[in-house]
């Protein structure tokens, strides 16, 4: 059971705390802050297209000012996404990485230190290098996954803690709690992307994380047919800088990416349900495979943080990581040679996605950081989607021989 926000009809509707009742996760994915339209019946939110709200009086409004501020159909998608993690507030944004923008405008000036898991997703790694540094943000990237090498890390004043677990390509897990205990002890706010698991399968809110940051365009939405992005808190001081900087920024989610997300949104917990028991499947056709030399899974009890997994997440997830005979090379024919699998630049879709991270989402992190967070040149990243678990194991099977053929 958790709590789920009911929608405010009046005053400043996406920034009051919400009135709080009790519902199931699977509940709460398809009515939390939403209800039948009180004058239609229409029973789902309306696509809010609108630029501006008309005012009743100079200082008299609905709660709505102008859509770059706030919107009806993206403030419903907040108050979802909100009950779905345990929290009372969220700000939804144009894309992940819009989320990621506003998280570190809004919470780091220059002369700041930040601390993140050497292994996050590539995007992540190069606004931090290559945009936020020429500002004076300092970043560094620990191995979050050694407990050692964390609190050391945290022994200089640092303002922020940024985790990503499962990390975005290897999988590595970095323990919450821990990362909790230490972040607390710096004085930092910790921040958790849980954008590979979504809060159907892990809640860093509840474990004492401060703020969780979901890419919507991932497992939330997973339809691989918006781009969006959330940050998650249940403190309200928080949630009023992350308004702030969203509105500053321009960085605000569109309402008809927010209705689809709102749509999406609903079958969440029976996909990733779904998608734990293919990937699992596929980890096993794939670990049992002589070509495939090296194959990463949470759910295997051959994963290094197996234990971790069964303690932190309530599902092993979507991703498997893997790589095969011959590198590189063989890897990319694999890539190439899928026909049912899309190579392409995204992960939890309905669909099953192949990706190559160095040259495609982690190209942009510098050789040297790719070799320690272990994202080897032939790495191959696969999103398991909701295709029967048979035609995907038959097509890589295929891919897999194609390949491997091809090199001899
Ligand atoms: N966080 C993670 C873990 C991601 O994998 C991604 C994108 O792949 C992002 C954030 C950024 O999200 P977006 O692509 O929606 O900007």
């Amino acid at each position: 059971m958790t709590t789920a926000p009911e929608e405010t009809e009046t005053g400043d509707a996406h920034r009051a705390p919400l009135q709080q009742t009790e519902y199931c996760f699977e509940t709460l994915a398809l009515h939390a802050g939403t209800r039948a339209d009180p004058v239609t019946g229409a029973m789902l939110t309306p696509i809010y297209q609108t630029a501006t709200y008309r005012q009743e009086a100079v200082g008299k409004d609905k709660g709505f000012k102008y859509s770059r501020s706030g919107n009806p159909t993206v403030s419903a998608l907040e108050r979802r996404l909100a009950a779905l993690e345990g929290a009372e507030f969220a700000t939804c944004y144009g894309t992940g990485l819009a989320a990621t923008t506003a998280l570190f405008l809004a919470l780091l000036r220059s002369g700041d230190r930040i601390v993140v898991s050497q292994a996050v997703y590539g995007g992540t790694v190069r606004l931090l290098r290559q945009t936020l540094a020429p500002f004076g943000v300092d970043a560094e990237f620990v191995d979050t996954a050694d407990a050692n090498a964390f609190a050391d890390a945290l022994r200089k004043p640092t303002r922020l803690v940024f985790i990503e677990t499962p990390a975005n390509p290897t999988l590595v897990l970095t323990d919450i709690h821990l990362a909790v205990q230490l972040a607390k002890a710096a004085g930092a706010l910790l921040v958790v992307d849980n954008t590979l698991l979504s809060p159907a399968l892990q809640r860093p809110l509840d474990l004492g994380a401060d703020i969780v940051l979901h890419s919507t365009t991932k497992f939330i939405e997973g339809h691989n047919a918006t781009v969006g992005g959330a940050l998650i808190t249940r403190e309200a001081a928080l949630h009023e800088g992350f308004l702030f900087t969203r509105n500053t920024t321009g960085t605000i989610q569109s309402p008809f990416t927010a209705w689809l997300t709102l749509q999406g949104v609903k079958t969440l917990p029976l996909r990733m349900a779904r998608h734990c028991e293919n990937a699992l499947r596929v980890a096993r056709f794939l670990e049992s495979h002589p070509r495939v030399t090296k194959l990463i899974y949470p759910g295997l009890e051959s994963f290094p943080q197996y234990e971790l997994a069964q303690r932190q997440q309530t599902g092993a997830g979507a991703l498997i990581a893997f790589e095969v005979e011959g590198g590189l090379e063989t890897g990319v024919r694999l890539m190439n040679s899928v026909r049912l699998c899309a190579l392409a630049e995204n992960l939890g879709a309905a669909e099953t996605i192949i990706t190559h991270p160095v040259s495609m989402t982690h190209g942009a992190v510098p050789p040297e950081q790719r070799a320690a967070a272990g994202i080897t040149d032939g790495l191959v990243r696969l999103s398991v989607g909701l295709e029967n678990p048979n035609d995907i194991i038959a097509d890589l099977d295929r891919a897999l021989s194609d390949s491997q053929e091809a090199a001899q």
